[in-house]
């Protein structure tokens, strides 16, 4: 048995960053890129009036009117002479010779003249050519994630196409004779299915698309959709059958077909018996039945997996330390993880912490961690806490 950030860590070592694909910016939200994106021009291109407003050839009071110069056109043949100066509106090419740009507001106009009524300075109101970044230097560099801001910087600069670390194919597979999907009629014996469907919903948030496939306790073809699988995915999720009982085959299976078995048990509550292994470039992670030991230990270890093989720098959950609202005891040998509700610098723990309970999960938005090694905690100590995605 291991503890919770030996756990955590031998899933770093062992889940590798996958191979980088090249991708449309706006298919690659979330994603996280694999080199650096260095800026095809300067930006902005040409220097920009930042006004509507009159060019000025100098810093007098009074110019002559001699043109006009709209967003988008090209002025660079143009020169100011120190008399003179241009309408010009934002976005548009500043004319050379240009001393600053006076905004229209400040600015007396008759039909060939112009009067400023305030100094101006030099260069006010112009955006300088590369002010924003220069062509070539780094716009963002490797292991930025693709957000809507870091999208509209790359289309700014007229970069659509990025490559983006891959995200994993994942399956999972659930085990066990007395599961019904959900919409179906419950037999005597039976109960809904939950935890693929669980799992899924969770992934959605890194939109991952996963395979189900459902198989019931019964080696051989525990052993066989193991076997399949693995060739087919870089994470394989199992749920249930990894326990001791007579017809928890996963395990046993898993060794049959050659995955090598890093971890299988981790000094926690929920979720004892977790187990993580390796087959060529694919992990596995056997996660309990239970269906809140199994969504707990998703987000544990699955995550910080699924984010390590995306690219993503910061693997684990958000963590914050915050007060308890109650006193609470707990025995000392094991860190439990318990569904909790976080508000302002408070964590209240919820009731309902059985394993095979979600309807504590249906309330939280975080786990709070009371670690090995310590019994009693008392109304108003800090604890730390996992916020939930
Ligand atoms: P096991 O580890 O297979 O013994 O399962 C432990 C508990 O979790 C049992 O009560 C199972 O019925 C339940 N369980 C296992 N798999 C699922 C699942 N996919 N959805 C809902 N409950 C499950
Ligand atoms: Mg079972």
């Amino acid at each position: 048995m291991i503890s919770v950030k030996e756990a955590q860590s031998k899933i770093q070592e062992n889940s590798r960053i996958l191979n980088s694909v090249s991708k449309s910016v706006e298919n690659a939200l979330d994603q996280v890129l694999s080199e650096d994106v260095k800026s095809p021009i300067h930006m902005p291109p040409f220097s920009q009036s930042a006004m509507d407003g009159y060019a000025i050839g100098s810093q007098g009071n009074t110019f002559k009117l001699v043109g006009e110069i709209q967003a988008g056109a090209d002025s660079s043949g143009m020169t100011l002479k120190s008399n003179e100066a241009v309408r010009i509106f934002t976005g548009a090419m500043i004319p050379n010779g240009t001393f600053a740009v006076a905004k229209q507001e400040i600015v007396e106009k008759n039909k060939t003249e112009i009067r400023i009524t305030e100094k101006q300075k030099h260069l006010q109101n112009i955006r300088p050519l590369g002010e924003q970044i220069k062509k070539g230097d780094i716009a963002l560099p490797k292991g930025t994630v693709i957000t809507p801001g870091t999208a509209g910087f790359l289309y700014t600069l007229g970069v659509n196409q990025v490559s983006v670390t891959k995200k994993p194919n994942i399956i999972i597979l659930s085990t066990g004779n007395e599961l019904v999907p959900p919409g179906q009629e419950l037999s005597p014996g039976k109960i809904y299915e939950s935890n693929t469907y669980t799992l899924k919903t969770a992934l959605k948030k890194f939109r991952i698309q996963v395979t189900i496939k459902t198989i019931e306790d019964n080696y051989e073809a525990t052993k066989k959709s193991i076997q399949e699988s693995l060739n087919e995915c870089d994470i394989l999720i199992t749920t249930g059958g990894i326990s001791v009982g007579d017809y928890d085959f996963v395990g046993k299976a898993m060794e049959e077909v050659g995955v090598e078995s890093i971890f299988y048990k981790i000094k926690q509550k929920p979720g004892k018996p977790i187990f993580f292994g390796k087959r060529n470039s694919t992990v596995v992670f056997g996660l309990p039945g239970n269906p809140a030991a199994a969504l707990s230990c998703f987000y544990l270890y699955v995550t910080p997996g699924i984010r390590k093989m995306c690219g993503i720098s910061d693997v684990s959950l958000e963590k914050r330390t915050l007060k308890l609202t109650s006193d609470y005891t707990k025995s000392k040998n094991l860190t439990h993880f318990l569904k909790a509700k976080c508000y302002g610098d408070k964590v209240a723990i919820l009731g309902a912490q059985s394993s095979a309970m979600l309807s504590s999960f249906a309330s939280a938005n975080c786990l709070a961690c009371l670690p090995e090694g310590q019994s009693e905690w008392k109304k108003g100590d800090a604890i730390e806490v996992y916020i939930l995605p």
